[in-house]
């Protein structure tokens, strides 16, 4: 006869919510509404935040509608039936000469628990009703007969006599708080002990690591802050880990997989490109000069991001790794997002290349037909070492004869993910990814924590600080006073209206509304200019040029001039409705006037501004340091709205907040990194629960090569 084996702890846990005590069909459809479909989904439902028991109070000293919690002797207990058929319990406590009623609906089984003579805690929002206190569905606890007045001698071994914190979920219509810890506490007990432990015995001590099933009840019910802080750490730590694992798997199997051809920079090589620079490297580009060239020395193809402040110099660095690859008679491309930015990498190049042997070409989508074919061939012949062009053009056209290094420069347009793919022969070429957005190391440490990092932080001297001002209403008159004379003095500023519309010709309109108020008001009679993003490239172009040459003194501008515009007598800024740009952005744009030997001056108005943005306005005022901002960013708005990480396909992390988690952050990279170079397959079979959870939840996005 077949006998039906019994289910294991893992289909246990898949029992679905309907069976849960407490569930039946009508409440299991509710959960279902939230996302929760068994048993193991309620264990991990985590409340969203914890509810603190009302202040100790007497009866006397009570309010109406606020939260206490009063001590007193029971005096009497009544439980009646309604004439709908519903049930009250209603008990009686007494606190010296005043009285406190707890009542509860529905719930006649909580009866027994209840008796005349003993101490109790009643914990909730009191009301004032009919010349009494009342407090319906109270927490309750029982307290010794003689404990003292302030019950510190609780009797259910919790110690303190502190009533617990008590969670709060996420609800939805037909389903109560109460009910909703009332499920949650039964599956506790009934399922939490079958959970699977991630980490063994001596992990977990070395690591403060709870166990799990003690961690599930410490968060849903924590017995003190101590507890509910070493549940979350268990969570949170796990949760990074596995990031940090998917990630640290990831570099290990393009070390394995990957083959480059190793470029050395000898002494001589060095020497060489050094030669062609008319400056002293900065302290942070040498450093991270020798970390580039140590990276392209090897067999593994380089995957380093070069993060710089604007104007930090990262093109130098960029360069010298392409020099070194042109030296071993290999060709390096470097791409831009903007034809803009290509062209003007372009002239900063052949302008250091002069006297250079180093052939160079620009490829972008404004050349002609015929030109641009010429080019394409040059470089498939391998006529051609360095190319520079938008990375549009290039990845569509360009086949290359001897691809040795790829730089993408792609400012703080976060296409990391989507690293190029070109057209190449051989071994793999080595990456260089540049972005001028100053990132929080937690989010190199997981967003980009498949790349190396390298950090220009310092910026070359002679750089003049810029100063920021806000300001609105009847200080206008003022700053374009200023603006006038700065200009009178020879000096160039951009005006820059956020995005107010999202289609392109309703944004150029106010543009052009803007310009027209300008050139007609507080900057007439001045050479002004206007550019966004739907005029043709031509003409975009020329418009720049002028504006580069001093033909005009004044550029009213979209964001488009936030991306990476070098113009040295440009110091003035004024950026209208500063509240609509997030920090970063405007972070960005100040940089545009940091470029040349005189102090820039940077002016946001903030009419009708919120408090809170303006609050965030004035943080952007008082500091230049872009690292410290982008901290503040991704504390004011998250890493998603920061750096657009959900296009990267990456599950979002559910506990972890990278501001708050940042020092576990750290342990669970050092950690997860320990781990690979040990057991980079996770065979191991302390990893086996490691592994599958991986998989689980990273295996598609970052195609872990961990199966079979
Ligand atoms: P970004 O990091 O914004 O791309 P760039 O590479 O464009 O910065 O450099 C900004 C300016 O600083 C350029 O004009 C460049 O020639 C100059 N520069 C770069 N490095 C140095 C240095 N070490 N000393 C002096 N000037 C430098
Ligand atoms: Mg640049």
């Amino acid at each position: 006869a077949m006998s039906a084996s019994a289910p294991t702890e893992t289909e246990r846990l898949r029992t679905p919510v309907q069976y849960l005590k407490g569930v039946g069909p009508q409440r299991a459809a509710l959960l279902r509404r939230l996302g929760l479909r068994t048993a193991a989904d309620v264990l991990f439902h985590f409340p969203r935040a914890y509810e603190a028991p009302g202040e100790r109070r007497s009866v006397g000293q009570l309010e109406d509608g606020v939260a206490a919690t009063v001590v007193g002797v029971i005096e009497d207990i009544d439980q009646r039936s309604t004439a709908a058929g519903s049930t009250m319990l209603a008990v009686l406590l007494r606190d010296g000469n005043d009285y406190l009623r707890g009542v509860w609906f529905n719930q006649p089984f909580l009866r027994k628990q209840f008796a005349v003579g003993q101490r109790w805690m009643f914990s909730g929002k009191v009301r004032f009703r009919l010349g009494r206190w009342e407090m319906a569905h109270p927490r309750t606890q029982r307290l010794a007969a003689d404990a003292e007045e302030d019950g510190s001698a609780a009797t259910d071994g919790t110690g303190a006599g502190q009533l617990r914190r008590l969670p709060v979920y996420w609800l939805t219509e037909g389903l109560n708080q109460y009910q909703m810890r009332e499920i949650v506490r039964q599956a506790i007990e009934a399922f939490a002990p079958l959970l699977e432990e991630t980490f063994a015995a001596e992990y977990r001590e070395a690591h403060r690591l709870l166990p799990i099933a003690e961690a599930v009840r410490q968060i849903h019910f924590p017995d003190d802050e101590t507890r509910l802080d070493l549940a979350r750490r268990r969570f949170v730590y796990q949760e990074l880990l596995l990031l940090e694992l998917a990630l640290a798997v990831q570099r290990h199997q393009y070390t394995v997989k990957r083959h480059a051809t190793p470029l050395e920079a000898t002494a001589r090589i060095d020497a060489r490109i050094r030669r062609l620079f008319p400056f002293e490297l900065t302290g942070d580009q040498k450093r991270a000069i020798e970390q580039i060239a140590a990276d392209m020395g090897r067999k593994v193809p380089m995957n380093r991001l070069l993060q710089g402040e604007v104007g930090s110099g990262k093109t130098v660095v960029a360069l010298y790794a392409m020099l070194l690859a042109v030296a071993h008679g290999h060709q390096a491309v470097l791409m831009a997002p903007t034809e803009v930015l290509a062209q003007q990498h372009a002239a900063t190049i052949e302008r250091l290349l002069r006297e250079s042997r180093v052939r160079t070409t620009l490829l972008t989508g404004s050349l002609g037909r015929a030109a641009r074919a010429e080019r394409i061939e040059a470089i498939r012949q391998g006529e051609v070492d360095l190319v520079i062009g938008t990375q549009a053009v290039v990845q569509e056209c360009v086949e290359f004869a001897k691809l040795g290094l790829v730089v993408i420069d792609e400012q703080h347009k976060f296409g990391v993910r989507q690293r190029a793919t070109l057209k190449h022969a051989g071994p793999s070429p080595h990456y260089l990814v540049m972005t001028a957005t100053p990132i929080p190391r937690t989010v190199t440490m997981t967003v980009f924590g498949d790349l190396d990092v390298s950090v220009l932080r310092e910026c070359p001297p002679g750089r003049q600080p810029v100063r920021t001002y806000l300001a609105s209403g009847d200080e206008r008159e003022a700053w374009w006073d200023f603006f006038r004379r700065k200009l009178n003095a020879g000096r160039q500023g951009y005006v820059v209206t956020p995005l107010v519309e999202e289609s392109a010709a309703v944004q150029a309109a106010n543009l052009e509304t803007t310009f027209e108020e300008l050139a007609n008001g507080a900057l007439h009679g001045f050479r002004v200019g206007i550019l966004h993003g739907r005029m043709a490239s031509k003409e975009k172009a020329a418009v720049m040029e002028a504006f580069r040459e001093g033909q005009l003194q004044v550029l009213v501008a979209t964001t488009v001039v936030e991306v990476g515009l070098d113009v040295p007598k440009a110091t003035l800024m004024t950026i209208e409705s500063g509240q609509r740009f997030g920090l970063a952005q405007l972070h960005q744009l100040r940089g545009r006037i940091a470029r040349g030997s005189q102090p820039g001056y940077c002016c946001v108005f903030c009419d009708g501004a919120s408090a809170d943005a303006r609050k965030r306005l004035e943080a952007f005022a008082s500091t230049t340091d872009g690292f410290r901002l982008a901290e503040l960013d991704l504390e004011l708005r998250g890493p998603g709205d920061l750096l657009g990480v959900r296009q990267h396909g990456v599950p979002p992390l559910r506990i972890a907040d990278l501001v708050r988690d940042r020092q576990t952050l750290e342990e669970a990279r050092s950690d997860a990194v320990e781990i690979v170079a040990r057991d980079p397959g996770l065979r191991d079979v302390k990893h086996e629960r490691l592994r599958r959870m991986l998989l689980h939840r990273y295996g598609r996005v970052l195609e872990l090569g961990l199966v079979g």
